[in-house]
């Protein structure tokens, strides 16, 4: 599939049915997987074998649907998850133990944010943040000796600040580390940055990849390229024999291709569970079909309700990387040359009365907290997630009262535009 088009890879990667086969990937809805002696299944115990024996740690579905996912991503290896919250934990504490650092973009998505600075704190792993607007300097300055991983999102949620992929990844190289991105957003339909230099790339296919509302999963895509072994003081659980797993040493035995989806899936899965189920990876792989379809319309819409916005006098400013105004157009343009995706945010004068009054004239576009589905939704976190907050605080936290988020979806564009436009004009 390797020559293929992206658009073909989305149709068709990662399954090759033989002679006879199903056409669509079946769906093994089975924990176990039957062996004829214990040989047999005590060499896929080792890892010397290939094949299945619990689902826990993994299933053909999903790897069917994983396959797919590193195609996209351009990756050797990857692993399906149970959400896009255990895909970046996984991804982090592969290579993260007590006393490691991580460095991060601040601007990435609530949930991660609580993940590495509450969570991840907890079990001795420590956190700088980082701008996505930092100098290189100021990127240098961030690490320290026992720094191990490099993270951001490629369009964060919700900030929708772009990353300058090459930069993060060129300053976490000079440190011999790798760069782990969050790619939800854009998906691998309108970037892929590991062509930019990143190292492993992460999802929450709950969003676009899924792109219906159906199923929440996340993935692991790994490039392959990080050499783990030329820096084996620092990753010790890649590069020293697991005593938990046979004595094996991953980045020896399955090389730089392999060593960390495999450990990632032998150790993680193994101990901490949450893999996605063979049914969820089945509505994953039905979304994948048409990613490429429907990315380009979430753009052209996103992108001419953005336009609209910035034009009506009762909004004060759109956030949208496709605009010429936006602080990250030209990021945009080098990493996003289709556009980003469909979600918008924007400030309408008034502050929270204003924002209420809006949100409640809302006919097509509903108010929810989800992001990135086929049908258009709205939130505004001052009167919902964020109610408990003053406009102080939320000014501060950079969340001004009057600001909406719109995630929009494959409706006609006119009449998501007419949905606006009735609502800011009783403003
Ligand atoms: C939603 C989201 C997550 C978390 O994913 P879940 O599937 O909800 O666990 C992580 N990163 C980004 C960028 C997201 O938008």
């Amino acid at each position: 599939m390797s020559d293929y088009k992206i658009n073909t890879k989305c149709v068709q990667g990662g399954y090759a049915p033989g002679n006879g086969e199903p056409r669509q990937i079946p769906i093994v809805q089975s924990t176990t997987f039957k062996y004829a002696t214990s040989e047999d299944m005590g060499a896929l115990f080792d890892l010397e074998a290939e094949g299945y024996f619990y689902t826990r740690l993994a299933n053909p579905t999903n790897d069917y649907v994983a396959a797919k996912l590193a195609e996209l991503e351009g990756g050797t290896a990857a692993m399906l998850t149970s959400s896009g919250q255990a895909a970046n934990f996984f991804a982090l504490f592969n290579i993260c133990e007590c006393g490691s650092h991580i460095v991060a973009s601040s601007s990435i998505y609530g949930g991660t944010f609580n993940l590495i600075y509450a969570t991840m704190a907890k079990m001795g792993i420590d956190v700088t943040f980082v701008s996505p607007e930092a100098t290189e300097e100021e990127l240098n300055a961030a690490f320290r000796d026992n720094t191990k991983v490099m993270f951001g999102e490629t369009i964060a949620n919700p900030a929708l600040t772009v990353l300058d992929i090459e930069l993060f990844a060129k300053v976490a190289h000079e440190h011999g580390v790798p760069l782990v991105v969050d790619n939800t957003f854009p998906t691998p339909v309108n970037c892929r940055p590991i062509e930019w230099g990143a190292d492993i790339v992460t999802h929450s296919t709950t969003k676009y990849m899924d792109g219906h509302g159906v199923a929440v999963g996340g993935a692991i895509i790994d490039s392959g390229k990080f050499d783990w072994m030329a820096h084996a003081d620092k990753y010790p659980g890649l590069c020293t024999p697991d005593e938990s797993y046979h004595g094996i040493t991953y980045a020896e035995k399955f090389g730089k291709e392999g060593a960390f989806i495999t450990k990632a899936t032998a150790q993680l899965m193994r101990d901490l569970g949450s893999i996605q189920s063979p049914q969820h990876a089945f509505y994953l792989n039905m979304g994948l079909e048409s990613l490429h379809v429907r990315m380009a319309r979430h753009v052209e819409n996103g992108q001419a309700v953005a336009e609209f916005l910035e034009s009506h006098p009762m909004v004060e400013k759109v956030n949208y990387s496709g605009l010429k105004s936006d602080p990250y157009y030209e990021t945009a343009q080098k990493y996003l040359p289709k556009g980003g995706c469909g979600v918008v945010s924007f400030v309408v004068k008034g502050g929270r009365q204003a924002a209420e009054k809006f949100m409640k004239a809302l006919k097509l576009a509903a108010i929810e907290t989800h992001v990135a589905d086929a049908r258009t939704c709205c939130l505004n976190p001052a009167t919902s997630t964020h109610r408990q907050m003053s406009d102080a605080q939320l000014e501060e936290a950079g969340i001004p009262a009057g600001l909406v988020r719109m995630s929009c979806g494959l409706e006609d564009k006119e009449d998501l535009i007419y949905d606006l436009k009735q609502a800011l004009d009783i403003l």
